[in-house]
């Protein structure tokens, strides 16, 4: 068995993050994926973030067609700060022996990784995938994380991967990239401009109805 997980604030969830999801799934055979909205994003705090239970409905419905596709609301369950090292502890301990785990990322949030907590334990508890993005290469471990790290982690041409000590790789994959983001997605919103085709239908719906991002 092999599952995604795919964190996010999803501020509202956006194609991009679907079709990442969609690619990532088809490349690495993964089971599932599995959405996990953060409740408290800890490099967000000091950001207006729309209420959880808003991001979570927007994040199912623009999962429910797609039965490989699920959300966990762990990090609102759990309370606190949403740090990754607990939810991947979490589905470690809960989930059936043998499973393997794969932690999707973008390229922006993994280059920010050396701030989150635990992170050097992280990278060893779970596969990552890390989806760049156009112009982006990984020449050297050692650009992205601080030399005593990036020295535990060397590039196994067979796995087309850094592989670290216990065993669990780094992949950089290059996708079809979207160029959308949630941030000019609430601006258009705000704005009264037409946000179709940059999220699912039910998703643009559900702002509507709730009235969200009208005023930021
Ligand atoms: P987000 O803004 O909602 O984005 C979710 C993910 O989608 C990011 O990895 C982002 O990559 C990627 N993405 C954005 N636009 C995309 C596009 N057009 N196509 C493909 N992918 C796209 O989420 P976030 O606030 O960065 O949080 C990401 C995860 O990191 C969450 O699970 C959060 O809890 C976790 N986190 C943990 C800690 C910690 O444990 N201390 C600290 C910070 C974050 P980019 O980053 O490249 O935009």
């Amino acid at each position: 068995m092999k599952w995604g997980l795919f964190g996010g604030t999803f501020d509202p969830i956006h194609m991009g993050h679907l079709r990442c999801a969609v690619e990532v799934r088809e490349i690495f055979d993964l089971d599932r994926i599995i959405f996990i909205p953060a409740a408290q994003q800890p490099l967000k705090t000091d950001k207006k973030v729309t209420p959880f239970h808003h991001r979570e409905q927007m994040v199912k419905l623009a999962v429910e067609a797609n039965p490989p596709f699920s959300v966990s609301d762990i990090e609102n369950l759990r309370g606190g700060k949403s740090y990754s090292i607990d939810t991947v502890k979490h589905f470690l301990t809960a989930s059936p022996e043998g499973l393997e785990l794969y932690f999707i990322m973008g390229q922006d949030a993994f280059q920010d990784i050396h701030r989150w907590k635990e992170w050097e334990q992280l990278l060893l508890l779970c596969n990552f995938i890390v989806v760049t993005r156009p112009g982006y290469e990984v020449r050297k471990f050692s650009d992205i994380l601080p030399e005593y790290a990036a020295a535990q982690f060397h590039f196994d041409t067979d796995a087309g991967a850094f592989t670290g000590p216990t065993g669990g790789a780094i992949y950089f994959k290059r996708l079809t990239f979207l160029e959308i983001s949630s941030t000019d997605i609430r601006n258009r919103t705000k704005n009264g401009q037409s946000i179709l085709y940059l999220v699912p239908d039910s998703v643009r719906h559900y702002i509507s109805e709730n009235a969200l991002y009208k005023d930021l």
